[in-house]
């Protein structure tokens, strides 16, 4: 595996392929992106892997600060993967130029995390847009997991004509049910449960509210999560997946999409 700092070390490097095929992550890998990559594998190009906690796009310093990071697990794992390339840039290898093409930032950014997170969208556009223009990627692997983050780069990518393909990948879950992710790594053992307790009761629930919509009673769920041990709720709303529009009728496609704080750590899936 080659590991790159420098992007234009590593342009040069991508002129000699056929192709690239990308998985963008911010490291404290885990299952969830192992499946990425092993998609990414099936495409026959060269599988770049970039990991980058990207500043711009957390509202907090103090979540910044405390994201879970740990390269050198995260190097030894990709190794093991057969990864071809590695991209770690520094923030001025990203940030240091003015790319061509300007965010495009759909609407339903406002919504859901992007109403709770003020910023975050903005920050997380920006970089992908810039890591388009690095690379030039032809497919971009993504997690059903961050399903509004999914929906709004594929939005950008439409809007802006951009050549990459977005392949959207299934949330893998730990064996408890709760989505794995790198902030699980925050959470102690009793928390887990926590998490495991609210995933299998918003599931059941929304097995129940498919067949009867007035089951949806939010601030009745609400009240039962802070019960079962979350410490604040940003947000518990049903959303159609195909135009990210909240859904007001039962018969509608969605997933129930939700936030919520165990302690200091913010959980967000969709089911
Ligand atoms: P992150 O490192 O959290 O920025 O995530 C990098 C990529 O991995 C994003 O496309 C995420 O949607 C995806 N991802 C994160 N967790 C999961 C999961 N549990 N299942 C599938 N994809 C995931």
């Amino acid at each position: 595996m080659k590991i790159f700092k420098d992007k234009h070390t590593l342009q040069k490097e991508i002129l000699k392929t056929e192709g690239i095929s990308f998985v963008p992550t911010m490291g404290g890998l885990h299952k969830g992106h192992i499946s990425l990559i092993k998609q990414s594998k099936k495409t026959k190009l060269k599988t770049l892997v970039s990991i980058f906690v990207n500043p711009k796009q957390f509202n907090k310093k103090s979540d910044f600060k405390s994201y879970p990071r740990n390269t050198k697990k995260d190097i030894k794992l990709l190794k093991k993967l057969m990864v071809d390339y590695l991209y770690i840039p520094t923030f001025k290898d990203i940030y240091g130029f003015k790319p061509k093409s300007k965010v495009f930032l759909d609407k339903s950014s406002k919504k859901l995390c992007g109403k709770f997170r003020k910023g975050h969208f903005e920050g997380v556009l920006n970089v992908v847009n810039r890591f388009i223009e690095i690379i030039k990627p032809r497919y971009i692997f993504l997690g059903k997991k961050d399903y509004q983050q999914l929906y709004l780069i594929k939005k950008h990518i439409e809007k802006r004509k951009i050549r990459s393909k977005i392949v959207e990948c299934k949330t893998i879950r730990e064996n408890n049910g709760i989505a794995c992710s790198s902030r699980n790594l925050n959470l102690s053992k009793s928390q887990m449960i926590i998490a495991s307790n609210i995933f299998h009761y918003l599931r059941s629930l929304k097995k129940k509210i498919k067949k009867n919509y007035s089951l949806f009673n939010i601030n009745k769920i609400k009240k039962e999560l802070i019960k079962l041990g979350a410490n604040k709720i940003d947000y518990l709303e049903n959303y159609n997946t195909k135009n990210f529009k909240k859904v007001k009728k039962p018969y509608k496609e969605y997933n129930l999409f939700f936030a919520y704080y165990i302690k200091k750590v913010r959980l967000i899936d969709n089911i």
